[in-house]
C-alpha cells in the first residue's frame, strides 16, 4: 500500500506514510469506533477525476454524525485534499481510503480527540473480473436496531470479514448476506442486483449500506429505460433469476455466475448487468462520452 515516498493526509497536513504512527490506546483500535470511506479516481481525457467525491465525503460526515463522532471538516476541503494527495503521490487510477479515528480513550465515553487520515494507492478490481461464485452466508447483516447499518463504521466490518472468510474457506469467491429477517441484503462490501424477465431488482434501503455505486447503477438503469424494483426479496426469488451482479466502488460492477448450487441461466454478455457494467465503466472513465450517449 505504501513505499518510502508515499504521502498521507493526516489532520490537515501531508505526512510521510512510513513516518506516521497511531496511538495504541486509540478507541477505534480497541472498539471499532471510527468511520471510513472507499473512493476511486480515474484517469479521464480531462484529467484525474475522483468519482462522486462529494457523495463519498457527505456519507463520511453522515456516518460520523450517526455514531456521534465529532467531525469538523467540510466536504469541500476533503475533496481538495484528495486531489492534492493524488498529485503528491503521482496517482491517477487510485483507490482512496479516508478514515476518521479517535484518540486515546479506553472507556466507552465520547472520544477525546478525532483524526482524519486519507491514504491512496493503486488497486485493481477488488473482486477480480471473473464471474463470481457466491454462497449464502451463515452470518446475517447486523440488525439496524443494533447499529446504524447505513453508516460506514469500522466495527461493522467484522461481520463482513467473517462472511468473506467463511465463503472462501468453503471454496467460494465471496459471500451473500441476508438481513436478520431472512431477506436478501448485500455482499460484505458490495450491493446486489438481479435480473428476471428483463426487469431489474435490488434490495430496498433499510438493512443495507446505501451504496454510491448502487445509486449510480439505478440512475444508469433509468437512463437505459429499464424497469426497476426495489423491495424485500427472498433468496428463492434469486434462485429463479436470470442473472445477477454485485456493485461497489472497489468492485465496480461484477457479474455473478452462481449462488450455492444455483447457476444463473443467462449468458453474462447478454445480461442487463453487462449493459450496466459497460455503462458504468464509460461513466467513470469517459464521463463526457457517456453524457453524449443520452
Ligand atoms: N455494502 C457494503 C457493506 C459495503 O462495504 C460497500 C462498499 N462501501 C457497498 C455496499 C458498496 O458501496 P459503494 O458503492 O458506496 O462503494
Amino acid at each position: 500500500y505504501f513505499n518510502n515516498e508515499t504521502v498521507l493526509y493526516l489532520d490537515r497536513r501531508f505526512v510521510k506514510a512510513n513516518e506516521s504512527t497511531t496511538d495504541l490506546y486509540s478507541q477505534t483500535l480497541h472498539y471499532g469506533y471510527g468511520a471510513f470511506e472507499g473512493i476511486r479516481s480515474y484517469e479521464t481525457e480531462h484529467g484525474t477525476n475522483v468519482f462522486k467525491a462529494e457523495e463519498h465525503y457527505k456519507r463520511l460526515k453522515k456516518s460520523c454524525e450517526l455514531v456521534k463522532i465529532p467531525f469538523d471538516y467540510t466536504v469541500q476541503e476533503l475533496v481538495e485534499a484528495t486531489y492534492e494527495l493524488l498529485k503528491k503521490n503521482n496517482l491517477k487510477n487510485a483507490y482512496i481510503r479516508p478514515l476518521v479515528y479517535c484518540g486515546q480513550n479506553m472507556s466507552l465515553s465520547k472520544p477525546t480527540s478525532v483524526s482524519v487520515m486519507i491514504a491512496a494507492w493503486d488497486w485493481g478490481a477488488y473482486l477480480g473480473d471473473k464471474l463470481l461464485r457466491l454462497t449464502v452466508s451463515s452470518y446475517c447483516r447486523p440488525h439496524p436496531k443494533s447499529i446504524h447499518i447505513e453508516a460506514k463504521v469500522c466495527g461493522h466490518y467484522v461481520n463482513s470479514i467473517l462472511a468473506t472468510n467463511e465463503a472462501k474457506e468453503n471454496g467460494f469467491d465471496e459471500a451473500l448476506l441476508l438481513d436478520s429477517d431472512g431477506f436478501l441484503a448485500e455482499g460484505p462490501g458490495a450491493n446486489l442486483f438481479f435480473e428476471k424477465d428483463g426487469k431489474l431488482f435490488t434490495p430496498q434501503l433499510g438493512n443495507i449500506l446505501p451504496g454510491i455505486t448502487r445509486s449510480t447503477v439505478l440512475e444508469l438503469a433509468e437512463q437505459l429505460g429499464l424497469e426497476l424494483h426495489q423491495g424485500k426479496f427472498t433468496k428463492e426469488a434469486l434462485f429463479q433469476a436470470d442473472s445477477a451482479f454485485f456493485c461497489g466502488t472497489a468492485a465496480e460492477v461484477v457479474g455473478i455466475l452462481s449462488v450455492d448450487t444455483y447457476q444463473f441461466p443467462k449468458n453474462w454478455n447478454d445480461s442487463l448487468g453487462k449493459k450496466l457494467q459497460d455503462a458504468y465503466s464509460l461513466l467513470v472513465r469517459e464521463p463526457l462520452k457517456q453524457l453524449n450517449l443520452n
